[in-house]
């Protein structure tokens, strides 16, 4: 199969090259050529573990290629990926669908030959019907099937969930796309995922669905672990405890600050949107959508009341920007609501990440980017862990302790075991533990 995937960004970019690892013949376009000079020296322009030497191994064996060129990538193509941002529209949090469209008047004008244009990006309900207008209005004589196929992968697991999907989702009911869907993901048969195909307004629904569930279950625990806190019960064991029951199932269950990211809020919001527009509304996704607003900013607070009840004047120290840990972006990231209420609230704030510190450098300027965990820490009253990287599970914590000015740990994502911290003399705070 020929493939031409429009957008490489998080999810063009593994997509196109898993597709290439299958077999496919794929070119991933991107309207940056910034982005695509850099991918044709061989550099990577986002951190997701494998997919430097996926990208190098596909290159080498001539499956996989980038370019600007749309109109080439796509009239060779059997199958035409949409994997461009659909942000959420500034004012009124429906997603954005613009760059989706802007992709589709280019995809209609160089089709040729019976072509199936997917939609892979994240895109509201009767997006692909719009795709099909703007496609027949502009090329009435092309030959072409618009079907759905939403993206499940997770950043920092981006690679293993394309190749081992729970589910894969193509929404339509045109004989010719199935056929050439079921072609392109043939290779997965070994691993047997299922391949659910519905109607496509159903698929663009799924995935919906699926991020405003999952967002449901984080701020379900997360707003259980405020009752832990004052109740003096454990949030870890609580969630073990309802986690093993298998209608609730163990996964999304771990209190934190929060969800950010790429997907959780813009999606969560959309599909509010949507639901008010057709008059059922979903007043569960509502509510989560604005407990996890409140619940970000309101982790500054938590550091301010370690701090002693005020900030102002004193350096804090956070260890993560990045929205979860195997990533670099920080898109919605909690760090960014914690960072500006604390310098609101007069802080001077000290950062560290391990591979979100170019990001950081763009969002955050008025932060001082530290080297490492322990030049983070240097004269702070307070460490805070934002997002549970690796490297931050064993610090040393004698050394760390030296370094502060005061012993302040405030764990986001209870990384420590409390009585573990005390004993070297922190006054350690968590989520949902006593
Ligand atoms: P991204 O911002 O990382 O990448 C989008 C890319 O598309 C950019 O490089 C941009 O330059 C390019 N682009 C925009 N318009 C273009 C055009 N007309 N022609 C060629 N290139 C164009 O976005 P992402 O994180 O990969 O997300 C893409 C879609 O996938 C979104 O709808 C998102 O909701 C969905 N999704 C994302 C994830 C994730 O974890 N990031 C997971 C599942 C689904």
């Amino acid at each position: 199969m020929k493939i031409a995937m429009i957008g490489s960004g998080y999810v063009g970019l593994v997509s196109g090259v898993c597709f290439a690892d299958f077999g496919h013949n794929v070119t991933c376009v991107d309207k940056d050529p910034g982005r695509i000079e850099s991918l044709l020296r061989g550099e990577i322009p986002i951190f997701e573990p494998g997919l430097e030497e996926l990208v190098a191994k596909n290159v080498r064996q001539q499956r996989l290629s980038f370019s600007t060129d749309l109109p080439a990538a796509v009239a060779e193509a059997d199958a035409v990926f949409i994997a461009v941002g659909t942000p959420s529209r500034r004012g009124d949090g429906h997603a954005d669908l613009s760059y989706i469209y802007a992709a589709a008047r280019d995809i209609a004008k160089a089709l040729k030959g019976f072509t199936v244009v997917v939609t892979k990006s994240t895109v509201p309900v009767g997006a692909g019907d719009e795709v099909e207008r703007i496609i027949t209005e502009a090329r009435p004589d092309a030959e072409f099937a618009v079907a759905s196929n939403p993206e499940f992968l997770r950043e920092g697991a981006a690679i293993d969930d394309f190749k081992r999907p729970d589910r894969i989702v193509v929404g339509t009911t045109d004989p010719r796309a199935r056929e050439v869907m079921s072609e392109v993901y043939r290779p997965l048969n070994l691993n047997q995922p299922p391949l659910y195909f519905v109607e496509r307004r159903t698929a663009e629904l799924i995935k919906y669905a699926a991020n405003a569930f999952l967002a449901t279950k984080v701020t379900f625990i997360n707003e259980i672990a405020d009752l832990c806190e004052k109740v003096g019960a454990d949030v870890q064991d609580v969630a073990r405890g309802i986690g093993m029951d298998n209608r609730i199932g163990s996964k999304f269950l771990h209190a934190g600050p929060g969800f950010g990211g790429s997907c959780f809020p813009k999606d969560t919001l959309a599909i509010v949107k949507t639901a008010q527009d057709y008059d059922a509304p979903l007043r569960i996704v509502e509510a989560v959508v604005a407990v996890n607003d409140q619940r970000k900013r309101g982790m500054a607070k938590k550091v301010i009341a370690a701090c002693g009840g005020s900030v102002r004047g004193k350096t804090v120290a956070l260890l993560g920007l990045a929205f979860k840990l195997n990533t670099d972006d920080m898109r919605d990231a909690p760090s960014i609501s914690i960072v500006t209420a604390l310098q609101d609230a007069g802080a001077k704030v000290r950062a560290y990440d391990p591979k979100a510190m170019d990001q950081a450098r763009a969002i955050m300027p008025h932060v001082t980017l530290c080297e490492d965990p322990y030049h983070c820490a240097e004269g702070a009253e307070a460490l805070v862990i934002v997002t549970e990287w690796d490297e931050f599970r064993a610090l040393d914590l004698p050394r760390i302790k030296k370094l502060l000015a005061a012993p302040n740990l405030i764990d986001l994502r209870n990384v420590y075991r409390p009585a573990d911290v005390r004993r070297h003399g922190f006054a350690y705070v968590s989520i949902g533990r006593a």
